[in-house]
């Protein structure tokens, strides 16, 4: 018999929960899991056996050992759950990934829109769904849930999608329709804080950073948050909107109503408005040629080395270093992590801002905080879909329990 994690999980009592929690961060033994969890050799032995058993976690060899009997490692089973993680922040299609536990992409797929309603969406959604289980080979039953990169600023409880000038909608109850469609658990967030989770959790394949910055560059500019992998949230969802931080007083009016901020000389419209201004006034490269300059052609030929693309590009970084400064002064993060469509330039993008937050920052702060690239660079998003899943699904029931419930499970 194969119980899956999901009907497990639900059935399982709270001790479970919190070594399925700690397995889903490393592998560790059940000496380990007793130290770490404060539960007694005899209850965690008592699980393991269960999980095994179930088919929940494995046991993967010995760890090393000064003396003495060397410790089994445990690990959770990747194929004991799935997640599907959709991103929706493509204008003109969705692309839809199976992911295992360890958040290793099984199966994916882009699916045309044809229609922006809101039905029509839920409804692609659902045959990308039916497409990569079948491609992965995956039963129904081990989808544990879909998490959804929202295509603009939502209530993150009600997982309503208050906005979406792409699709030209307003406050649509994305995840409930999924829901209803699919019968599934359905979560989701903007695609800045489920890439800082997708980072948080697989970015280094170590331990995590207990706090990070993730930052995005593209058509827009934004940061998101993480403190000990959680997504810190303000009142409103759009916290961390880097790209409306003011960096030039005085400067262009911007979309948002106001003046000078970083989107105003950062963001690829202001990237490829400087481009043509250069063209324009006599500058040679090997853009000029090309019909219609995109921001992808310009980091293509900054990387291959054009030298008005490579300009234009650590123009950007430049102004981003400069925000990045103003945002380690502020919050002195042990890790900024920067990702998005701006992935490609990375080799010359990267080195400027780096260079530019150690003019510009406090230099007690900066020596703290690494600047790093994106890891999981264009999956970011997909991935972080997935652990929001998982986070959601093996959520530790606390609150339903009532507050003491821990301490319970910790001490029985
Ligand atoms: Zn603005």
């Amino acid at each position: 018999m194969q119980l899956r994690i999901s009907g497990y999980a639900k059935r399982g009592i709270l001790s479970r929960y919190l070594v399925i929690n700690a397995l889903r961060r490393r592998p560790l033994s059940r000496a380990e899991l007793a130290r770490d969890l404060g539960l007694s050799p005899a209850a965690i032995t008592a699980i393991a056996d269960e999980l095994l058993e179930h088919g929940v976690i494995r046991e993967d060899g010995y760890m090393r050992s000064e003396r003495g009997r060397r410790p089994m490692r445990l690990r959770l089973r990747e194929d004991s759950g799935y997640a599907v993680g959709v991103d929706m922040t493509a204008d003109d299609a969705l692309r839809v990934a199976l992911l295992d536990l360890a958040c290793t992409v099984v199966s994916e797929c882009v699916v045309p829109l044809r229609s922006a309603d809101p039905a029509a969406v839920v409804d692609a959604i659902g045959a990308a769904y039916r497409e990569v289980l079948s491609a992965g080979g995956v039963p129904e039953a081990s989808v544990l849930g879909v998490g959804i990169t929202s295509p603009g600023p939502m209530a993150y409880q009600s997982g309503v999608v208050e906005r979406a000038v792409l699709f030209g909608w307003r406050n649509v109850p994305l995840t409930d329709m999924v829901r209803a469609k699919l019968g599934k658990l359905v979560v989701s967030d903007l695609d800045v804080n489920l890439a800082a989770m997708g980072e948080y959790w697989y970015g280094d394949g170590g331990e995590p950073a207990a706090d990070l910055v993730y930052i995005t560059v593209g058509a827009g500019i934004a940061s998101a948050f993480l403190l000990d992998g959680e997504v810190r949230r303000g009142r409103h969802t759009s916290l961390g909107e880097l790209g409306h931080t003011v960096i030039a007083a005085g400067g262009l009016p911007c979309e948002c109503g106001s003046r000078g901020c970083l989107e105003t000389v950062a963001s690829q419209r202001a990237m490829l408005r400087w481009v043509h201004d250069r063209i324009r006034a006599g500058s040679r490269s090997s853009l000029a040629v090309l019909e219609a300059i995109t921001a992808a052609a310009v980091y293509e030929h900054a990387s291959a080395g054009d030298s008005l693309a490579i300009e234009a590009v650590e123009r950007v970084a430049y102004y981003v270093g400069l925000a990045t400064a103003n945002l380690i002064n502020l919050l002195s993060p042990s890790l900024v992590v920067i990702g998005g469509p701006i992935w490609p330039a990375m080799d010359i993008f990267l080195p400027v801002v780096q260079a530019t937050v150690a003019e510009a920052a406090l230099p007690e702060l900066a020596a703290y905080t690494k600047i790093i690239r994106s890891r999981l660079g264009p999956k970011a998003a997909v991935v972080g879909a997935a652990v929001l899943v998982l986070e959601e699904a093996f959520r530790v029931p606390v609150n339903a329990a009532g507050p003491s419930a821990r301490l319970a499970a910790v001490g029985h």
